[in-house]
């Protein structure tokens, strides 16, 4: 009997709408019984008279265990692929119903002791916002405290920000500028439909509110030695750490060889291109390639800047030769990073020359 126990909602959502459960396969199983002790929701039952796990409540399962699985000495259990828990987890209201549910035990699941961490709190006011093209805002903060400022971050770090006044969590952005010596930074913050902070950012903040924020946090920063060319590739707004690396390119080594893959939907959708023409024009070994999945007028830019129609993938494919040794920075949706991940992996470039950011799930 499927237990209500175990096949309550997850996260708001239907238990009955989540395919997630082993399935045996009998050719494989040796019988051991692991899995049907082993299991406390009461899965399966053994049928004795085959001497073979049976799954009889499915349902009863929690949605991305694999625990059977992982302890099976025949590796004869298979369960559907995680990919389809992920993309539940990118949905709104998901990510509201876990966020809601932590606020709402927080005196269970709060952890008492605290744990050590070398980022600190600091206040923020918001010195200027620029609604940019694509629906993203470009923010610069500047610290309210001379000399309280987050300036010894990494170019590629990011920050958490609190929304004031409000219960709920901080969200994580990435700065989009190299270290400046009176400890502003600059933000660009994508709308997100029905997304809490970005609704708040969009529709509420102005200039002189104070935020929290935490940080420098992130190990998305420069290793490559100074010789070795660069791709950077970024995603919507993965821009936004990828300009904190190239600008301090352009401080450090403006002659070295690097490319610059940013992809959209479509050419309007395209932000901070004269931050990105006056990157080029002083920066004579970058190249930027702009790649549209719908390519419709794109405007004349800098001869260093180039649109091509795809998506990043198709234009590193085409677009980049990697035979010769090239160290790799990617930030974006993590949709397009696992993409990426498989295809150059398939292309044969080592993982020690990958350095990727993920924005999400
Ligand atoms: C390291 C890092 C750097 C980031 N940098 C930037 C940046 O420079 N610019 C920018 O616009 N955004 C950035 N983001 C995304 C940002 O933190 C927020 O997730 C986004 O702005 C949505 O917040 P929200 O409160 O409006 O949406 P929410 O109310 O939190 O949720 C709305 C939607 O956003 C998705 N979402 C929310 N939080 C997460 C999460 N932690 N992981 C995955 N998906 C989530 C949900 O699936 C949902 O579909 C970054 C994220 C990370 C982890
Ligand atoms: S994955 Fe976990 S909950 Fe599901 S059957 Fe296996 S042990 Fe039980
Ligand atoms: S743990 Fe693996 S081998 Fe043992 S009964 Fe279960 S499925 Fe079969």
């Amino acid at each position: 009997m499927p237990n209500p126990q175990f096949t309550k909602p997850w996260h708001g959502v239907p238990r009955e709408q989540i395919y997630w459960n082993p399935s045996v396969m009998d050719e494989a199983c040796i019988g051991c019984g692991t899995c049907v002790t082993g299991c406390s929701r009461l899965v399966y039952r053994f049928d004795f008279e085959r001497k073979k796990p049976v799954v009889v409540d499915p349902l009863n399962c929690m949605v991305g265990c694999t625990t059977c699985a992982n302890t099976c000495p025949a590796h004869a259990l298979v369960f559907p692929p995680i990919e389809s828990v992920l993309a539940l987890e990118g949905l709104t209201e998901v990510r509201h119903a876990v966020e809601d549910d932590l606020q709402a035990r927080h005196s269970l699941l709060a952890a008492s002791a605290q744990v050590p961490h070398p980022d600190r709190i600091i206040t923020l006011v918001v010195h200027s916002i620029d609604r940019l093209a694509g629906d993203v805002l470009r923010v610069e903060l500047q610290p309210v405290t001379t000399g309280e400022c987050f300036c010894e971050f990494a170019p590629g770090q990011y920050i958490e920000l609190w929304q004031p006044n409000s219960s709920y969590m901080s969200r994580s952005y990435s700065i989009a500028s190299a270290p400046k010596g009176d400890g502003s930074i600059t933000l660009h913050i994508r709308r997100v439909e029905g997304g809490r902070f970005t609704q708040w950012a969009f529709g509420t903040m102005k200039e002189g509110d104070t935020l929290q924020a935490r940080g420098p946090l992130g190990s998305f920063t420069m290793r490559s030695a100074a010789d070795m060319p660069l791709l950077f590739i970024a995603g919507g707004t993965g821009l936004a750490p990828v300009l904190a690396l190239l600008a301090q390119q352009v401080n450090f080594a403006p002659q070295r060889d690097m490319v610059l893959l940013w992809g959209m939907r479509q050419v309007s959708d395209f932000y901070a291109l004269d931050t990105l023409q006056a990157l080029a024009a002083r920066t004579p070994g970058l190249r930027i390639v702009l790649v549209a999945q719908k390519l419709e007028n794109p405007p004349a830019l800098a001869q260093a800047i180039h649109f091509v129609s795809g998506t990043v993938i198709d234009a590193l494919v085409l677009d980049v030769n990697l035979s010769g040794g090239r160290d790799i920075y990617a930030a974006g949706p993590p949709v397009m990073l696992r993409e990426l991940a498989h295809v150059l992996d398939r292309q044969g470039v080592l993982p020690s020359r990958v350095h990727l950011d993920s924005f999400g799930v």
